[in-house]
């Protein structure tokens, strides 16, 4: 299998070292996130319910594909039936307007029992490594509490061995957030724009207690003060492990 190489840049500071330094006292120095292979950014986007990908990384999606034109979306939701499925449909096309290329399937694996149905679900995690080659996968948190949500995260572990992985966090009663210690920043706009999109499409939650504004504006908060976030709002994710190459990908090296 060929390492996935993914290129990063560092940001173009203008103005002196001097100057750099004092934007860097007030604001986070990045990394920006290129393309892949050819300049196409391939994202894998997994979630186990209708709306987990859109609470978990929604903002960091809107931003990436309005900077990215040329983004392939692969999403999948893995438990979803009757009018969470059509809310899973409408969720993904909302935040996908404008990618150049998106494919969304929706799943009905059994809400609660991924673990018991742990064959049929790695099954088909094999069987997708062979139709999409992703860049970066979104998914879920290893840490996270919920049954299906950890599945899913082990799974993509275990297919996508030379990938870039990052894990997105969802606000539950369970009380399992833990500490992100990878952040996209996101413009007002986009916060505001993710949290509508969560409201609009997904009304068979909006009578449980957790799901409100509030709650999605919170944690982007929460993110927002861990990063310096110049508009104060961010999203957070786990990063276990990653491959930085030190140049552009064409001399990057080979993976083993
Ligand atoms: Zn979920």
């Amino acid at each position: 299998m060929q390492l996935r190489k993914f290129s990063m840049r560092a940001g173009d500071e203008p103005g002196s070292a001097g100057e750099r330094n004092q934007a860097e006292a007030e604001v986070m120095r990045v990394l920006h996130l290129g393309g892949g292979e050819g300049g196409t950014l391939r994202v894998l986007c997994l979630g186990a319910h209708s709306d987990d990908i859109e609470i978990g990384c929604g903002g960091t999606l809107l931003s990436m594909i309005s900077e990215n034109p040329a983004m392939e979306v692969h999403w999948v939701v893995f438990s979803a039936e009757g009018a969470r499925a059509e809310e899973a449909q409408n969720g993904a096309e909302a935040v996908l307007k404008g990618a150049a290329r998106s494919v969304v399937e929706v799943l009905d694996h059994r809400d609660g029992f991924f673990p018991f149905r742990g064959t049929e679900i790695k099954e088909w995690f094999e069987a997708l490594k062979t139709r999409f080659d992703p860049d970066l996968i979104l998914t879920h948190w290893d840490g996270d509490r919920h049954q299906d949500h950890r599945l899913l995260s082990e799974l993509t572990w275990n297919t996508f061995r030379n990938h870039l992985i990052l894990e997105y966090e969802v606000p539950k009663y369970d009380g399992d957030l833990g500490n992100p210690n990878v952040f996209v920043p996101l413009s007002e706009e986009v916060r505001d724009r993710k949290i509508q999109l969560l409201m609009d499409t997904f009304s068979t939650q909006r009578e449980k207690s957790w799901f409100s504004p509030e709650t999605f504006l919170a944690l982007m908060r929460l993110r927002g003060i861990e990063c310096a976030s110049p508009s104060g709002f961010a999203e957070g994710f786990h990063a276990r492990k990653l491959t930085l190459s030190p140049g552009p990908v064409s001399r990057g090296a080979e993976g083993p």
